[in-house]
């Protein structure tokens, strides 16, 4: 039997589950909120075109708008200066190949229970590999924290001095991108970068380090507590959008039962 033949039948007898990691896109979800000098993420807006009536008698139809960084979103490496100069490091110019992939899963949610502000590091990493065997090349590593659970305000959990959420070190970050050369790092958070990841240096060290080699990223992600530490498949592929930074997408996970 071919191999896609015999994976269609494990879809249809469910020892494959496709799981769905995606938010719901509308205008509640939260978006990330920056400091009131900079420009700022929009929030998902829908208008009705029309609705089976006198704008269009057989059809119902909307108008959308919103970020490239609204809900669970995939971020290119040309999102940020670090990777302004990657080749194909447009939304639009990631090669198909890289769209679906394997994935592995790194659960930091007893310790995000604790502390808003938990820190992946490479301690972690490396307790994590002598459990489950090195991160393979060119995987999705996803962060595990439950934070996708949340609602309201405690989603971006907004404090005086700043949003305060989970999010990988500076260190950590080297450690997946150039030691283990992964396609992409994804979190449950509004960005792969902790709440407070300004004060590290570099700032953002998700962000930066990731897109600076060339690496993808994706957040705002949701049911990473129904995926295997290792094992699954990722389908992940961002809108077309030419010259696009990020793009709003289903993402979706192959599990074997
Ligand atoms: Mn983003």
């Amino acid at each position: 039997m071919s191999t896609l033949t015999d994976l269609t039948q494990r879809m249809a007898s469910g020892e494959v589950e496709i799981v769905d990691l995606t938010h719901t896109l509308d205008p509640d979800f939260p978006v990330i909120i920056l400091p009131p000098e900079f420009g700022q993420c929009a929030r998902f807006r829908m208008e009705e075109v029309s609705a089976y009536d006198h704008r269009g008698p057989a059809w119902k139809w909307h108008n959308i708008s919103m970020s490239e960084h609204t809900g669970t979103h995939f971020d290119a490496p040309v999102h940020w200066i670090s990777g302004r100069d990657v080749p194909n490091g447009a939304v639009d110019e990631i090669p198909a190949e890289k769209l679906v992939g394997p994935v592995v899963v790194i659960d930091c949610s007893e310790g995000s229970a604790q502390d808003d502000d938990f820190e992946l590091t490479p301690e972690i990493i490396e307790a994590w590999e002598a459990e489950h065997g090195r991160i393979p090349e060119d995987a999705w590593v996803l962060m595990r924290t439950d934070w996708s659970k949340r609602r309201g305000a405690d989603y971006l959990n907004m404090r005086e001095d700043g949003p305060h959420s989970p999010g990988p070190t500076p260190d950590a970050m080297r450690l997946l991108a150039e030691e283990r050369n992964i396609r992409g790092f994804g979190t449950e958070t509004v960005g792969t970068d902790a709440g407070q990841g300004a004060h590290y240096t570099p700032p953002y060290p998700a962000h930066f380090i990731l897109h600076g080699a060339g690496k993808l990223g994706l957040q705002c992600l949701a049911n990473l507590d129904q995926l295997p530490a290792t094992g699954a498949i990722l389908i992940a592929p961002p809108l077309k959008i030419r010259n696009g930074t990020g793009s709003p997408l289903r993402v979706l996970a192959l599990v074997e039962k």
